[in-house]
């Protein structure tokens, strides 16, 4: 391996490979990946892409063979818990907050169980694959429970008598339903993060990591905002500017032949709704148009 290329774990197949993937590609980066490969080149960047299980993460950048990681807070939480556990501390450093992979530690019991809260899980059979979130989870409201943990399938070990109840990552809920559960408890809301190595890099590799991490919050940025033009009169500019979402300073410019008229242009930093858009026309604005913002660099 060459060392003066930074090394960056992705989940090698998953819910968070192809918004991984999709991220580092609109961050600029080029890769050639081979099927089933398990390293993947940066053509345009000194950056090679590992694919690797996604609990394999935390560890493959505490023990410095990847720089750079993008790992879900459940994983890396349960990892820091596990560490704590035995004593020692997490070595990695969580750098960046991502927006995807969005879902939630949740307990859910099975349909027409009773519940009323944590006291209601005293004495029972909790099956999950994240035994160090739901342990601190229970330790913290005082309830005695028994932890079954499992690898995989946890959304079926109440039908199979291995456990009454589940602790399991949920997005949608849809699993929990055809599972015949129901969501009670949140345990942990997560979503993918961007981890990075605590040993101080050279410059070079550390320049290339401030770089990927600055287009990394173009990327998130853009995917946002909205650039915004619209006509208005003068004497509505006041409201409009309140009503535009998330808009810092927009730019006025006059119009030709329109003294009492303006045209703004704005980056909005949050979607643009019909809503918003019918709220701009009825306070005076004409010509709207909505574009979406292609780059971003602060
Ligand atoms: P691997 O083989 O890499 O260990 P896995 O089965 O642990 O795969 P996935 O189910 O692909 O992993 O989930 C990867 C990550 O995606 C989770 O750790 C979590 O951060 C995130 N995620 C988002 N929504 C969900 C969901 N509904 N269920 C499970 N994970 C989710
Ligand atoms: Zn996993």
């Amino acid at each position: 391996m060459d060392d003066a290329r930074l090394k960056l774990a992705v989940q090698k197949s998953g819910r968070l490979t192809d918004p991984s993937l999709d991220l580092l590609l609109r961050c600029g980066l080029k890769i050639s990946r081979g099927k089933d490969q398990l390293m993947a080149y940066g053509e345009n960047m000194p950056l090679d892409v590992l694919f690797v299980r996604d609990d394999d993460i935390p560890d493959l950048v505490q023990e410095d063979v990847c720089d750079l990681g993008l790992v879900g807070l459940n994983v890396l939480e349960e990892k820091r818990l596990e560490l704590a556990a035995t004593g020692a501390k997490a070595r990695f450093q969580q750098i960046r907050t991502l927006d995807f992979g969005r879902c939630r530690l949740s307990i859910a019991v099975p349909e027409g169980v009773s519940y009323e809260g944590p006291s209601s899980l005293r004495g029972k059979r909790i099956a999950t694959t994240y035994p160090f979130m739901l342990a601190r989870y229970l330790r913290e409201r005082d309830v005695q429970a028994e932890i079954v943990t499992l690898s995989g399938a946890v959304e079926i070990a109440p039908r199979l008598g291995r456990a009454d109840l589940i602790c399991d990552l949920v997005s949608t809920g849809s699993t929990l339903q055809a599972n015949h559960l129901r969501e009670v408890e949140t345990v942990l809301e997560s979503y993918a993060t961007v981890i990075r190595t605590p040993l101080e890099l050279p410059p070079e590799k550390n320049e290339w990591v401030e770089r990927l991490l600055m287009r990394i919050d173009g990327v998130q940025q853009v995917r946002e905002s909205k650039y915004i033009m619209l006509h208005a009169p003068r004497s509505a500019l006041a409201e409009i500017r309140r009503l535009l979402p998330g808009s810092e300073s927009p730019t006025i410019i006059p119009l030709e032949g329109f003294p009492d008229k303006v045209a703004v242009h704005a980056v909005c930093r949050e979607n643009v709704f019909w809503e918003t858009l019918e709220s701009l026309k009825k306070a005076g604005a004409s010509s709207l148009l909505v574009l979406p913002v292609e780059k971003m660099l602060a």
